[in-house]
């Protein structure tokens, strides 16, 4: 028998076994549950968080005949009659799927809509799902409003986008509109989890948080990864398997840099990025996550409740490093990879943010107590200004000079680095 890719194997054929979305199925369960049916609904959210698998349910709830053949609409479709399996098995000829993106113009979609016209051939509701609508045309739209204003009444819409703000509103306030929500990670894996319980395949939890986060909120992302992850590993999905298929530097290598940025090594760490380089890790990817790591090391400084059960690694930096030195390195980090694609080559890109952090560290830096719980103070951002040099104590140390909107992508604000005490020079 041929492999079936698991997003398509483990696609959720009822309400009770979609994950995550819980808002959307309550809310259309109770509409079928009471027969309040609207004739266009609109689902958005990004690729890979259930659009289509919703709708296809949305499709058997409405045409199940159930097992008997006498069922009305339902919330629960049976999965056993006709209109259940033909539509699980993509040949139900009265639910058309179309992608706008492929088929956006005024002719299709007249044609598609004269279609919707007349009666289903053997069914209760005709029903149309076109994804990407926002890619229709602008004549397509139009096309289109006329029969969603006035649809039949055994025609039903199910539109669905990854850019609502394209959709006319003239075309939204005819929908019922529904935001499909980002997978948790945390849903992520433990769907994961499930669905490697069914296959029979060893895994390591953390190997599956791993590539749960790499999915970046898509399920259907995250299980071709878990597909990847498989044939990569043959046997065990393990952490060190799932790292090396994704490029990922262990977290200990990263905590081991930046203990050499504190100790103003830099022969050593120089010596553990070429070390990543040899096990072919992704630099850009290392720079990702050495900044994550610096925002557990800042939440475990602030916020020591949110710390229980932290990485030992994440702990002792967060004891060596003051809140200043964090942030420094957070921006630093952050304009690495803003600087990535423009670096000569990722070695560079990834060692000068190395050099950079080495070459600047603000006073009473590196081992220095920390107190926890000092309350930042708020100041408005100062203008880059030249740094000081090592051998004069200047009064404001400046450190990245990045124009204040290159941070607008990362949904931040520039830190207030001119309460910052002189600097005091590190590391050769
Ligand atoms: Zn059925």
């Amino acid at each position: 028998m041929s492999y079936q890719v698991l997003a398509r194997k483990w696609r959720p054929h009822d309400f009770e076994s979609m994950v995550g979305q819980e808002h959307v199925v309550a809310a259309l369960r109770h509409a079928l549950d009471e027969n309040r049916l609207h004739h266009a609904y609109l689902f958005t959210g990004t690729r890979g968080v259930g659009k289509t698998t919703l709708s296809r349910i949305l499709a058997k709830c409405l045409n199940c005949t159930g097992e008997d053949g006498q069922g009305g609409v339902t919330s629960k479709p049976c999965g056993k009659c006709e209109a259940c399996r033909a539509i699980d098995e993509g040949r139900f000829v009265d639910y058309i799927e179309i992608d706008a993106a492929s088929n956006r113009s005024v002719e299709e979609m007249t044609q598609l809509l004269e279609r919707a016209m007349y009666a289903p051939t053997n069914a209760r509701y005709k029903v149309y799902m076109i994804d990407e609508v926002h890619m229709l045309s602008t004549h397509a739209f139009n096309a289109m409003l006329k029969t969603l204003e006035e649809p039949p009444e055994y025609v039903k819409f199910i539109l669905a986008t990854t850019d609502p703000q394209k959709v006319p509103v003239t075309v939204l306030s005819r929908c019922l509109q529904f935001n499909l929500r980002n997978m948790t990670p945390d849903a992520v894996a433990e769907h994961m989890a499930d669905i490697m319980r069914e296959e029979k395949i060893d895994f390591e939890p953390a190997a599956l948080k791993l590539l749960a986060k790499g999915a970046r909120g898509s399920m259907r992302d995250g299980l071709s990864l878990l597909d990847q992850a498989i044939a990569f590993s043959a046997g065990a999905v393990t952490l060190d398997a799932v790292r090396s298929m994704l490029g990922v530097a262990d977290s200990r290598a990263l905590v081991a840099l930046q203990e050499c940025v504190l100790d103003g090594d830099a022969a050593g760490a120089l010596n553990l990025a070429q070390e990543m380089g040899l096990q072919s890790l992704s630099y850009t990817q290392a720079v990702r996550d050495w900044a994550a790591l610096m925002h557990r090391v800042a939440l475990a400084q602030r916020v020591p409740e949110s710390a229980q059960g932290e990485d030992e690694g994440i702990l002792t930096l967060a004891g060596r490093m003051t809140p200043e030195e964090v942030q420094l390195d957070y921006q630093i980090l952050l304009q690495a990879r803003n600087d990535m694609a423009s670096a000569p080559d990722e070695y560079a890109g990834f060692t000068m943010a190395i050099l950079r952090m080495l070459a600047f560290r603000p006073a009473g830096g590196a081992g220095a107590k920390v107190p926890v719980h000092e309350k930042p103070k708020v100041q408005p951002p100062v203008k880059p200004q030249p740094a000081a040099k090592p051998a004069e104590p200047a009064p404001v140390v400046e450190v990245v000079e990045p124009p204040v909107d290159s941070y607008a992508d990362e949904g931040m604000e520039p830190a207030p680095w001119d309460d910052m005490p002189p600097e005091v020079p590190r590391g050769e």
